[in-house]
C-alpha cells in the first residue's frame, strides 16, 4: 500500500535543508498520502536535523564513504562525484517499493501522487537537451542490485556532466525512445529558465504547473524575494510561494508533530 511509497530528498548542506524543508511542506501542504523522506549527510547539525524531523517522515543519515574501500578511492580521486553518489545512495532504500525523488530546490504546486503509478525511470525532459531526461524529480524503484550497478557505472564511465544527470541519463539510456510512459509532462519539472526561454509556452501552460524547479545556480534561499509584492514577473512568483512555504508552517507539519519552536 501506499506506507511503501515514498517521496524522496537530499541536503549535504545546511542550506539545502532549507529546500528540503520547503519540498516536505509543499507535499504535506496537498495531502500526500506517502511518506517523505530526506537523506542527510553526516555534516549536518543536530538543530538542522531537527527541524527535518518536524516535517519528514524520516531524516535518513547516507554516508558514501561507507561504502567500502573501493568507491573510497575511487571518490578520493573524484571529489566532484560525492554528491552525486550521495544522491544514488536513495536506491539503497529497499524499505520503500516504489519513489520519488525530487531535489531539495523544487516545490510542488498541487497534489502529486499520481506519480506513483509510473515505473523506473519516469522522468521529465531536461530544457536544455529534451533527449536528457532531467534528474531533479524521477520515479524509481529502490534495489541494492541497481545500486551497485550505478555505482559500478559511475566508477567505470564517470558522468558526462559530471553530475547525477549525466550519469543517471547514460545509465537509462533508453529513456529517449523506450516507453513515452516513462516521460514526465514538463509540467512536473518545470524549470524557471523555461519561462524565459519560450515564453508563449509557458503562458499557455504555465497554470498547469505541477512542481516548480529551480534549477541552477540561483536558488529561492539564496535570493531576496521574500517580499510579498504583486510583481508581475512569475519567476518572482514562484520565488514568493517558496518563501511563504518557508516561513509559514502553519498548516504544514508532520501528522503528529509539532512544528519547530522558532528558537531551538
Ligand atoms: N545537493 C545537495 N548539496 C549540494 C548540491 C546538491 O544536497 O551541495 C542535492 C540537492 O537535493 C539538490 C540536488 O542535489 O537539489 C541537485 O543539485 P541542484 O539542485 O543544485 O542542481 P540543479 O538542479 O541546479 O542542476
Ligand atoms: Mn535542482
Amino acid at each position: 500500500m501506499s506506507a511503501a511509497e515514498a517521496f524522496v530528498t537530499l541536503a549535504t548542506t545546511e542550506s539545502y535543508c532549507m529546500g528540503a524543508t520547503v519540498v516536505a511542506r509543499s507535499l504535506r501542504r496537498h495531502g500526500t498520502t506517502r511518506r517523505i523522506v530526506v537523506m542527510v549527510t553526516p555534516n549536518i547539525s543536530q538543530s538542522s536535523r531537527l527541524g527535518l524531523k518536524s516535517v519528514f517522515d524520516e531524516v535518513i543519515e547516507v554516508d558514501v564513504m561507507d561504502s567500502g574501500d573501493r568507491l573510497h578511492l575511487a571518490l578520493l580521486g573524484r571529489p566532484e562525484l560525492g554528491v552525486t553518489f550521495t544522491k544514488i545512495h536513495c536506491w539503497t532504500l529497499t524499505q520503500y517499493s516504489k519513489c520519488v525523488f525530487l531535489d531539495a530546490d523544487t516545490l510542488a504546486l498541487c497534489n502529486v501522487d499520481e506519480l506513483f503509478e509510473r515505473d523506473e525511470l519516469s522522468a521529465a525532459p531536461d530544457p536544455g537537451w529534451p533527449d536528457c531526461f532531467n534528474s531533479g524529480v524521477f520515479v524509481f524503484r529502490p534495489s541494492l542490485r541497481t545500486h551497485t550497478r550505478l555505482l559500478d557505472h559511475a566508477l567505470q564511465h564517470g558522468s558526462f556532466d559530471g553530475g547525477d544527470q549525466g550519469l543517471l541519463n547514460s545509465f537509462f539510456s533508453s529513456w529517449p525512445v523506450e516507453d513515452i510512459s516513462k516521460h514526465l509532462p514538463f509540467v512536473y519539472n518545470l524549470s524557471a529558465s523555461s519561462i524565459y526561454s519560450y515564453l508563449p509556452a509557458f503562458q499557455q501552460f504555465g497554470h498547469e504547473a505541477k512542481i516548480v524547479h529551480f534549477l541552477g545556480a540561483v536558488k529561492p534561499w539564496n535570493s531576496s524575494s521574500q517580499r510579498d509584492d504583486s510583481s508581475s514577473h512569475t519567476m518572482e512568483q514562484f520565488m514568493t510561494l517558496w518563501w511563504r512555504e518557508y516561513l509559514n508552517p502553519a498548516t504544514s507539519s508532520a501528522p503528529g508533530k509539532q512544528p519547530t519552536e522558532g528558537q531551538d
